[in-house]
């Protein structure tokens, strides 16, 4: 049974109208996912999707947040026909030539490891079931921005126990903020997926800015010392 929305996301639903096709209907079962560069920051991507324009997409990755605006199942205007038939679609905040922000890919990570959990992704491949815009059709919307390298290769690694993953994040509290950043990247790694707010703690730590939130998340999970 597939589930149809993500745990680790902000439900934000988008207009009721912008899915599905007259001739087709408006669910089907996903095989994929488009990547693609929202070419703007949050305010401007949800004030498209908010518009007359025919355009929707089932998740909005802004880094510290994640939000969904449809279910998964329902199809989004996002690729062209043949591809919103077979994929997920996800707009990453940012511009052209700007590379994620760390805790943006921790975010998109944990959504590729759910979709691999339900069902969407099965090879977790480039143009099998991992996709960019351009792959589907002309389009402005621009390659490069995706880390599909590391992103492969981390979702192609064997899941932790909740022990382990337990363990690392204890170990990664016990670092502080001058902690070099490569650091503490190279451990997250090996970070299973455990839903979001393991990974909006993680993004945290990572700036090194607020390591009290990041205590309150852990002792929500009872992963404190
Ligand atoms: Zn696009």
């Amino acid at each position: 049974m597939t589930e149809d929305w993500f745990g680790g996301a902000i439900k934000r639903p988008g207009p009721a109208w912008k899915a599905g096709y007259t001739v087709f209907g408006r669910t089907s079962q996903k095989t994929g996912v488009v990547d693609h560069s929202a070419e703007g920051p949050l305010e401007a991507t949800l004030g498209v999707l908010d518009s007359w324009r025919t355009a929707s997409w089932h998740f909005t990755n802004d880094g510290l947040a994640l939000y969904q605006h449809y279910p998964i199942t329902d199809v989004c205007w996002h690729a062209g026909f043949e591809a919103n038939k077979k994929c997920v679609g996800v707009e990453n905040t940012g511009r052209k030539d700007e590379p994620l922000t760390e805790s943006q890919y921790l975010h998109l990570l944990a959504l590729h490891r759910w979709l691999k959990s339900v069902g969407v992704l099965t090879v977790c491949e480039r143009r099998v079931d991992l996709w960019e815009h351009n792959e589907w059709m002309a389009t402005d919307c621009p390659s490069g921005r995706i880390p599909w390298d590391r992103l492969i290769a981390d979702l192609k690694e064997k899941d932790m126990t909740d022990g382990e993953v337990k363990q690392t994040i204890k170990e990664l509290l016990g670092f502080g903020p001058d902690t070099p950043d490569k650091e503490v990247i190279r451990d997250m790694k090996k970070v299973r997926f455990q839903g979001l707010i393991v990974t909006e703690a993680v993004g945290l730590a990572l700036v090194g800015k607020d390591w009290k939130r990041v205590r309150e998340i852990m002792d929500f999970f009872n992963l404190g010392r």
